[in-house]
């Protein structure tokens, strides 16, 4: 079977509601692009991914030419090496065009899923898990969107996730790095959690997200940590740039203060495991690891789960920005990963790809369908989009 068409099509997938601020970048608001590869073949099946990672500043024409150059022509067998039913790395051909364009390989999983009929699940080593869970991660700073209500409103969307069916969700903090007095900041970041742990009760897990914002100020950060000990925050993640003195402080804060929360980061690696994540994970400084499951890709994310193997790093693949094309492909990974621990859930609005799977109890139902169970609703691709899908056969 080989690949005879492939397109490029900008989808936007919405949020909810209006997303705030974080500690570094202006309101990420109420939508965001997907930009959508389909590569289709001669034997009528189909791989989707999707191009973000890619198209970030870049233009259609030359993502247009990368596929293809890459894609184009390919025989879907030569994508992946498989041995026993399991991917173990790019086929041959492509593997130095994966290694610098890693989003592609999602498309790989799903082709190759499908043309045999056997789920990314299953090539990415088999189901470990009936339930993957999902935290909410929408609660930027929301009381800069509705200052009245100030560190309240982000309870009351806490609340809310909690209605919806999550049992765990992601805070944003580090006002002070940049929107904030760096003392007030900290202050609102305490309000914020505790008054989010008495929203949502206990049996609850709380995960607070500082994207760097207590650089330069350990000792606020020392606050922080002291202070949001009664919420029993579940994971603290960057908190700080990476950096092997910092986290090391960071644990001396946490035994000192008797904070038993995961230390968690890794989303900035652009090529992992780089140098210094290398440090942290062998010296013991995180309890978690988190390249982006889209832009690492599965083949890097294979290699990262082969090296943290026998440390005590779990996988927290990073997926906000993916759109609703990252929720299927984080639930593969988490449905196979041994050391997952819950999807980021940008709980988008369903689009192109159809319902998401059944959602209870804060996790989302593993249903093993050939390649990543995407399937696109054509009617609606050719109502709304198909007008700007550029494609090449
Ligand atoms: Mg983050």
């Amino acid at each position: 079977m080989k690949i005879t068409e492939i397109s490029v099509t900008p989808v936007p997938s919405y949020y909810p509601k209006e997303l705030g601020k974080n500690a570094f970048s202006d309101n990420i608001g109420l939508q965001r692009l997907e930009w959508i590869v389909r590569a289709r073949t001669d034997g009528g099946v189909e791989g989707v991914t999707s191009a973000n990672r890619a198209m970030g500043r870049g233009r259609v024409e030359d993502l247009i030419t990368l596929l293809k150059t890459t894609l184009l022509g390919r025989e879907v067998d030569s994508l992946l090496q498989v041995q026993n039913g399991v991917v173990t790395g790019p086929g041959a051909d492509v593997a130095r065009t994966f290694r610098s364009t890693r989003w592609m390989d999602a498309l790989a999983f799903d082709l190759y899923g499908k043309a045999h009929n056997v789920s990314a699940i299953s090539l990415l080593g088999g189901k470990v898990r009936d339930t993957v869970p999902a935290y909410d991660t929408t609660l930027y700073f929301q009381d800069f969107l509705v200052p009245e209500k100030g560190a309240k409103q982000v309870a009351e969307e806490a609340a809310e996730a909690k209605a919806a069916g999550y049992r765990a969700l992601k805070i944003k903090t580090g006002r002070g790095g940049r929107w904030m007095m760096p003392e007030a900041g900290m202050r609102r970041d305490v309000d914020v959690v505790l008054g989010v742990r008495e929203a949502v009760g206990e049996d609850f897990h709380i995960y607070v997200d500082a994207n760097f914002g207590y650089d330069d100020r350990l000792d606020l950060l020392e606050d922080f940590i002291r202070e949001t000990i009664p919420a029993n925050i579940y994971w603290l993640e960057e908190m700080i740039t990476h950096d092997v003195a910092g986290y090391r402080a960071m644990r001396e804060m946490q035994a000192k203060h008797g904070s038993k929360a995961l230390l968690v980061c890794g989303e900035t690696d652009r090529d992992p495991i780089s140098e210094t994540f290398r440090h942290l994970i062998e010296d013991g400084l995180i309890d978690g690891y988190q390249p982006d499951i889209v832009g690492a890709g599965y083949l890097r994310w294979i290699e990262i789960e082969g090296a943290l193997r026998g440390t005590e790093v779990r996988s927290i693949p990073h997926n906000f920005g993916n759109g609703t094309f990252g929720t299927f492909a984080t639930l593969a990974f988490g449905a196979a990963s041994r050391t997952f621990v819950s999807l980021e859930d940008e709980r988008n609005l369903p689009h192109i790809f159809g319902p998401f799977p059944p959602f209870r109890d804060g996790a989302y139902q593993v249903e093993e369908c050939p390649g990543l169970g995407v399937s696109i609703d054509e009617d609606l691709f050719q109502a709304k989009y198909a007008l700007h899908e550029w494609q090449v056969e």
